[in-house]
């Protein structure tokens, strides 16, 4: 039985975040945002809430929340900003829940437990300038050296590039495999050794508060007890790690939808047409009666994502779901409320502007709404099928995940 009330604690973390976003990020975004610059105390304030390890389990230096309340952080991050809710997708749901379901117990101890505490900042380097839907083209390669890999390649479109102190980093250990996708493994690459370097990609539309960058390998050697699950696994890996990732931009998305509905409302009531608020003229109350039906499905599309995740069900399909209705709807709520701001909404004096431009990406990363879409159909026809993985992300168990 699905119960969709939340429990106590789950509401207290919400309001934790929403009450940290509000005091501490909000009032600096827009400049921070102009100036394209990262707000420089925001991971580490992030850290010392314990919001970088929410829902990773205490002995892991975790606040050993469930799947649900990581959930619920990332819509109150991405209410008041888009790029700290990129942040808790790279760090925690690619990376840091990638560790939690392949890494071996040394690999927790070393890896997950410095990030969950927010000691040590963590990226996922998939996308490469020449492959990104289409991963199995990465030109990346790791090359076994006696009890080492040499690591070398480009990964491009990385979140948080210039800050990760870990990169998830995946390359081809057979580049003849058959299929290619069969040829990937995965490696826990630190920047701060020989060979790593990293930067800042100009330019962008949105995220401008953010990191996203390049990182590059020429020659790096890493030891063989960073390569994460087996040689070749790391297709599955990286597939993996996108369904928690994906949860965390559909719940960061359905965020922004809601932000869009607050500005919208606010703004309808204050503003005058024709002698009365905008709000009562019908037009605009349809556009926010569609925020509000597309904040309230995206809202219970993620719920049901975490709660499978809670319950240990496997959950592509409905995390896929969950992330294309959220993203596609964030943009267009951010296009709808631009227009009930009228020209106010095409200038950055307004919230909305902003909202726009980082909604387009959620479109774009984690699979594009058309990669999306063909997982959709594929389910649908009954010719995609998930098979179990040798690694199963663990159910939530509060036993488990409390215990010191
Ligand atoms: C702000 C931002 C942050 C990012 N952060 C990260 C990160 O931290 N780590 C990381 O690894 N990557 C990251 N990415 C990269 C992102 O995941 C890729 O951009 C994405 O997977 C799409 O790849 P691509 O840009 O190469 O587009 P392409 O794969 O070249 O696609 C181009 C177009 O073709 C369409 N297309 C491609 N194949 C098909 C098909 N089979 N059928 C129909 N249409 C198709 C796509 O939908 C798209 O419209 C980030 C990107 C952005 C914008």
């Amino acid at each position: 039985m699905i119960d969709l009330s939340l429990t106590p604690e789950q509401e207290s973390v919400a309001q934790m975040v929403k009450e940290f976003g509000e005091r501490e990020i909000y009032p600096t975004i827009k400049e921070y945002d102009r100036q394209h610059k990262m707000n420089p105390g925001a991971l580490r304030r992030m850290g010392e809430l314990g919001i970088l390890g929410i829902n990773i389990p205490v002995r892991y230096g975790g606040q050993g929340f469930d799947y649900v309340t990581l959930g619920l952080v990332c819509e109150e991050l991405e209410r008041i900003d888009t790029t700290l809710r990129v942040a808790m997708s790279v760090h925690v749901g690619l990376n840091s829940m990638g560790l939690l379901q392949w890494g071996t117990e040394e690999q927790k101890q070393r890896f997950l437990t410095p990030q969950a505490r927010g000691e040590k900042y963590a990226a996922f380097g998939l996308t490469e300038p020449g492959a990104g839907s289409d991963v199995a083209a990465m030109q990346s390669t790791a090359r076994r050296d006696g009890g080492d890999y040499i690591i070398n390649g480009e990964k491009m479109w990385i979140s948080l590039a210039t800050r990760a102190h870990h990169v998830l980093w995946f390359a081809k250990t057979d580049t003849n495999a058959k299929p290619a996708h069969a040829g990937i493994t995965a490696f826990m690459v630190e920047t701060d050794i020989p060979g790593v370097t990293a930067g800042d990609i100009h330019g962008k539309l949105g995220v401008r508060a953010g990191s996203t960058g390049w990182v590059n390998c020429q020659d790096v050697r890493v030891p063989a007890a960073n390569r994460i699950g087996a040689e070749g696994e790391g297709f599955k890996i990286a597939m993996s790690c996108l369904d928690n990732g994906r949860y965390t931009v559909a719940s960061g998305a359905t965020g922004l939808i809601r932000a869009c509905l607050e500005a919208s409302i606010k703004y309808a009531q204050e503003r005058h047409t024709f002698g009365k608020p905008i709000a009562q003229h019908q037009l605009v109350q349809q556009k926010i009666a569609y925020m509000q039906q597309w904040y309230d499905c995206a809202r219970l599309l993620y719920l049901r994502a975490g709660w499978l995740k809670n319950e240990g069900v496997r959950n592509t399909r409905e995390t896929s779901m969950a992330k294309w209705y959220a993203t596609d709807m964030s943009f267009q709520a951010a296009h709808e409320a631009i227009q009930v701001h009228g020209a106010y909404g095409f200038s950055d004096e307004y919230d909305v502007e902003r909202y726009l431009r980082n909604s387009r990406g959620g479109i774009i990363y984690e699979g594009t709404s058309e990669i999306h879409q063909l997982m959709q159909a594929g389910y649908a026809f009954g010719e995609r099928q998930d098979r179990p993985l040798r690694c199963e992300l663990p159910a939530y168990d509060p036993d488990f995940w409390q215990e010191e």
